[in-house]
């Protein structure tokens, strides 16, 4: 029987109306409403497009939303400034710098700058060691992740007692997917294993996973064969392997592979994500989710 595909579009639509269903019964009961700033130094075009999506989805859910346009040659101390400025803003929830900064920039020192209560990426040191506590510690569980687990969640698919394989150990994707998922509580509990490029057997470690979850940036490195009976396999992978023209809009497309050969693998797996329209489209879904409850926490709600 063909996997059963997981939809990141259709889901991410679901968890946007929730959402929106939450903000206006905050609003009735608490006259407030999430507020998110997005700043954006300089104009780079692939910045820009990301951040007006943000901008633009938080309007559509009834966010307050701020988009703030710094020019490229901003002083670092006047960026920090900026920073505390929205850190004592009690309308904004979550804040977010948008990389890449200028090269006269201290990427690290600015994000570390942003108060972790309304770090809503959840990259800051204290919500990368709130998630690795877990329970009630966690605030902002990074939202690629996030959205992984979230993927898994609305499957049906145990997670309590899986094998989970994880490739890849970024920091923003493998670490952190492998701490949430490995956490005493529901929609976790499972085995963990993380492998890398100096893993000796990866096709062993992946041919016994229940959960497997890919996210190496390398096209097609999981075979068919690797994949066992009725896995769910979540494919993080994003990798530009060529462009076409678009029949629709006449554009040239860049054309999207995963890390799991999609057509071969959907035959074996139980459950699998396509690249794009899989884990893609969830980031931005838990990013909104994120500065709503940001907005909880304060309410103590
Ligand atoms: P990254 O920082 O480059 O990390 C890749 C990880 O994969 C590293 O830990 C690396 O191992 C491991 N790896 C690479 N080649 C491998 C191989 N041949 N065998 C075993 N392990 C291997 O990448 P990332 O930022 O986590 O992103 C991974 C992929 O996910 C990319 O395609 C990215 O575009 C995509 N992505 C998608 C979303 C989204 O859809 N929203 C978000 C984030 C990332 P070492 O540590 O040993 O080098």
């Amino acid at each position: 029987m063909p996997a059963i595909i997981l939809n990141g579009t259709e889901i991410r639509k679901e968890i946007l109306a929730e959402i929106r269903q939450e903000v206006e019964a905050i609003k009735a009961a608490h006259g407030v409403v999430p507020g998110l700033v997005t700043i954006l130094v300089g104009s780079n075009p692939a910045s820009l497009s990301y951040v007006s999506l943000k901008v633009k989805t938080a309007h559509s859910l009834g966010f307050k939303e701020i988009q703030d346009n710094q020019p490229e040659d901003i002083s670092e101390a006047a960026l920090l400034g900026l920073l505390d400025q929205y850190r004592r803003d009690e309308t904004i929830h979550g804040i977010l710098v948008q990389l890449p900064l200028p090269p006269h920039i201290d990427e690290k020192l600015v994000l570390n700058a942003i108060d972790p209560d309304k770090d809503v990426d959840g990259f800051h040191p204290v919500n990368v060691g709130r998630l690795v506590i877990g329970g009630s510690e966690v605030k902002f569980p990074p939202c690629t992740p996030a959205g992984i687990q979230e993927m898994i969640r609305r499957s049906g698919v145990e997670t309590r007692g899986a094998e989970v394989v994880v490739v890849g150990r970024s920091n923003i994707v493998g670490k952190p997917i492998a701490n949430m998922l490995l956490q005493k509580g529901s929609g976790a509990n499972a085995t963990v294993t993380v492998v890398h490029t100096a893993t000796r057997n990866l096709a062993a470690h992946c041919q016994r996973a229940d959960i497997l979850i890919v996210a190496a940036g390398v096209p097609g490195l999981v075979k068919p064969e690797w994949i066992k009976p009725g896995a769910c396999v979540i494919d993080v992978g994003v990798n530009r392997v060529g462009e076409t023209v678009s029949p629709t809009t006449g554009k040239t497309v860049a054309i999207l592979r995963g890390d799991v050969d999609f057509e071969e693998a959907s035959k074996i797996a139980g459950f699998i994500t396509p690249v794009p329209g899989g884990v893609g489209p969830m980031t931005i879904a838990m990013l909104m989710r994120n500065t709503l409850n940001s907005l909880k926490f304060k309410l103590q709600i």
